[in-house]
């Protein structure tokens, strides 16, 4: 579904990314866990070009992303991503703003949007919130909104960079079974997280990034029980 090869990242003099090289499966989810800097957010800003790639390549379902050829709203449209803050549109409501792109974007009439909104907002366990408007749901329902608003555009990839990272610790947990429902169902996901139970319970595989490298990759068995590299043993050591 994914593939990163030979990415290499620069902002000025500084390489931030130096031969990223990952695949993801369809119906993969994929963990990204390093220290604060590696280049975690950064890899998955350039899955949609949201940076620009410094070398390297980035295809989605064998599309390259980094081609005059490609039509590169298109493609972005098939990659959710959600964020540490929610974004949300602060003067629409939750319908609204799951809404917004799919009418805007995709076209869809007014009635079909909502109907899908509706479904989503069900699946987040907030039905009873559609006309309310971000400034009165609590952290971790934006964050269920900014998912559903996500997952609107039916994309085929989700992306999450820290969604939990700006939550009250009661609210994390909604959050993650929100994305562990996902998982279960299928969708290919590419997460970057400190939650650690989360990373073993839901990942497929687990990526530790240090300093703008892929350190060690592998199931979350080996990752958290016995990991390879030392650098993979002294961050875990600290966090866990
Ligand atoms: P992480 O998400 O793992 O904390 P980031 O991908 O955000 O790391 O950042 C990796 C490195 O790139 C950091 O040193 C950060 O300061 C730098 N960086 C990120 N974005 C930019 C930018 N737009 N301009 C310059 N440096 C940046
Ligand atoms: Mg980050």
């Amino acid at each position: 579904m994914i593939k990163i090869e030979n990415l290499y990242k620069n902002f000025g003099d500084l390489e931030v990314l130096k031969d990223i090289n990952l695949e993801i499966d369809a119906g993969e989810v994929v963990v990204i866990i390093g220290p604060s800097g590696s280049g975690k957010s950064t890899v998955l800003r350039c899955i949609n070009l949201l940076e620009e790639l410094t070398s390297g390549q980035i295809y989605i379902e064998e599309t390259p992303m980094d081609d005059p050829e490609t039509d590169i709203n298109l493609m972005r449209q098939k990659v959710g991503m959600v964020f540490q803050q929610f974004n949300l549109f602060p003067h629409k409501t939750s319908l609204e703003n799951i809404t917004l792109a799919p009418t805007k974007v995709k076209k869809l009439a007014e009635d079909e949007a909502e109907n899908i909104a509706y479904e989503l907002l069900d699946k987040v366990g907030l039905q009873d919130k559609a006309d309310v408007y971000p400034a009165q749901l609590s952290g971790g329902q934006k964050q269920r909104i900014a998912i559903a608003r996500a997952l609107a555009m039916e994309p085929k990839v989700m992306l999450f960079d820290e969604p939990t990272s700006a939550l009250d610790p009661e609210m994390v947990g909604e959050v993650l079974e929100v994305m562990g429902t996902l998982a279960q169902e299928g969708m290919t996901m590419a997460v970057v997280t400190h939650e650690m139970g989360f990373a073993r319970e839901v990942g497929d595989r687990i990526c530790f990034m240090d300093e703008g490298r892929i350190v060690e990759t592998g199931p979350p068995t080996q990752i958290f029980d016995n990991p390879q590299e030392e650098r993979t043993q002294e961050f875990l050591s600290k966090i866990l």
